[in-house]
């Protein structure tokens, strides 16, 4: 089943036609509107008019998340704020997170994506959808939200946490589709199963995993744990939240994005090379529909590659294989993005410390868990004999982790000179998960 069957299944002629036509649209109201974009085309000697077919957008700059933090909070929307009706923000940042907002028909745009989303996991109105994302300032939970009811789906707005009403709402509500990160399903696998309920035997026939890269040795265990299919999908607040794009339950191998909303390309993260469709390389996205937060040729950092080969479900969308890995050092934790430099940011406000630090990534179980190696210096050292004394320090930056990046990690104080030292790039981050 395929939610807009008119515009799932354009013939690439006529979809790249439609994109071109929205994207000279985009482009001149970016321009006009947005002061950022108009410097970055100037600075490259670029004007709208110059785009005259897709090929030539990469003619134009690149836009990072570093230009969102610079232009933090509202800085590169393109309506004025009385037409904007939602903000979400990204997590895990401290007072720079990045910040979108959406006008009416941008809310409106995305719960059509997500009810495709939905249709192309095989769900209808007679579905009820278990929604354990979290609702908020992160995207997850409205996002999916909108989408269920847009389908006319019956959706149980659960949010995150509280794990044992979320099982018994999954035992009592009977819902026969669930949404979360996937590393939040297996532990609710595990909880119900410790709690003597056979998850095998709910209603749940589909699970729409997404938020946090996985692999398909997970998808195995959910499926088998759970007795479902379990799909991906992909998004990002800045492009808009979930729904950029999803995995069909007929192809099962990448997940189609929806391009006559979004132009994709693949770069090469060091150069910015446009890369041939298949080769692995960093996903680039630019928005053609959205009006109070568009954006040209966002970096997303995320590294995975484009199947152009047609999927037997008859959309003709491209699709992305599963992200393989990031260009930059972003680790999610328990759906949280930590980048290590705000660990070490956290870590240099707190006097007696080295700026000699190493995070390890592991999950226990289903859980992810930070664990913060850092150095104290020599003179703490000399003077801590007092074990109290690195105590109380151990508990202030549990605690300052905590409040700024909303994580929990665990902290282990070590010697001066007892972490390994780099001649080149740092590599700071461990990561022992087995994705
Ligand atoms: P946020 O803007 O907080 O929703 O975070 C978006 C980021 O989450 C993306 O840039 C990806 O790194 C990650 N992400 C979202 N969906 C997936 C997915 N299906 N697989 C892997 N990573 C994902
Ligand atoms: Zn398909």
């Amino acid at each position: 089943m395929i939610y807009n069957e008119e515009f799932e299944t354009l013939p690439r002629e006529v979809l790249e036609a439609l994109q071109f036509k929205r994207l000279q649209q985009v482009l001149q109201r970016v321009y006009h509107t947005v002061g950022f974009y108009r410097r970055t085309f100037d600075a490259a000697g670029v004007r709208p008019d110059d785009i005259k077919t897709l090929a030539d957008l990469s003619r134009l700059p690149f836009t990072s998340k570093q230009d969102l933090r610079e232009n933090y909070p509202f800085g590169l929307f393109a309506v004025p704020m009385s037409s904007v009706v939602r903000l979400h923000a990204s997590s895990g940042t401290t007072g720079r997170s990045t910040v979108v907002g959406y006008t009416k028909r941008d809310i409106d745009t995305w719960s059509e994506l997500m009810a495709r989303c939905f249709v192309a996991a095989g769900l209808t109105k007679n579905d009820i959808i278990h929604n354990a994302y979290g609702y908020g300032l992160f995207t997850g939970g409205l996002g999916a939200h909108y989408g269920a009811e847009r389908l006319g789906a019956s959706v149980i707005p659960m949010s995150g946490g509280n794990t044992k009403r979320q099982i018994m709402i999954l035992q009592d509500f009977g819902p026969t589709a669930i949404c979360c990160t996937p590393s939040y399903a297996l532990n609710l696998a595990e909880q119900g199963r410790a709690m003597g309920v056979d998850m095998r035997s709910l209603r749940l026939r589909v699970g729409i995993f997404g938020a946090e890269p996985w692999s398909d040795q997970m998808r195995d265990q959910l499926e088998d744990q759970l007795a479902i299919q379990a799909l991906n999908i992909y998004g990002l607040s800045e492009v808009m939240g979930p729904g950029v794009a999803m995995e069909c339950s007929e192809g099962r191998e990448g997940m189609h994005i929806f391009e006559d909303h979004f132009i994709v390309e693949t770069i090469d993260p060091e150069t910015g090379a446009i890369l041939p469709p298949g080769e692995e390389g960093e996903i680039v996205f630019t928005t053609l529909s959205k009006e109070a937060f568009p954006l040209i040729r966002y970096r997303t950092r995320d590294v995975a590659r484009l199947i152009t080969a047609p999927c037997r479900c008859g959309r003709s969308h491209v699709r992305m294989g599963r992200i393989m890995g990031r260009s930059d050092d972003m680790l999610i934790i328990r759906g949280v993005n930590v980048f290590p430099s705000q660990i070490e940011a956290v870590l240099v406000g707190i006097e007696g410390l080295e700026p000699h630090y190493q995070l390890v990534v592991d999950r226990e179980g289903t859980l992810d868990t930070l664990e913060v190696q850092v150095e104290v210096s020599e003179r703490t050292f000399a003077n801590a004999d007092e074990v109290k004394v690195l105590q109380k320090m151990e508990r202030r930056i549990v605690k300052d982790i905590k409040d700024y990046l909303g994580v929990s990690a665990r902290v282990k104080l070590v010697e001066p000179k007892s972490l390994q030292r780099f001649e080149g790039k740092a590599s700071r981050v461990t990561d022992r998960r087995k994705l």
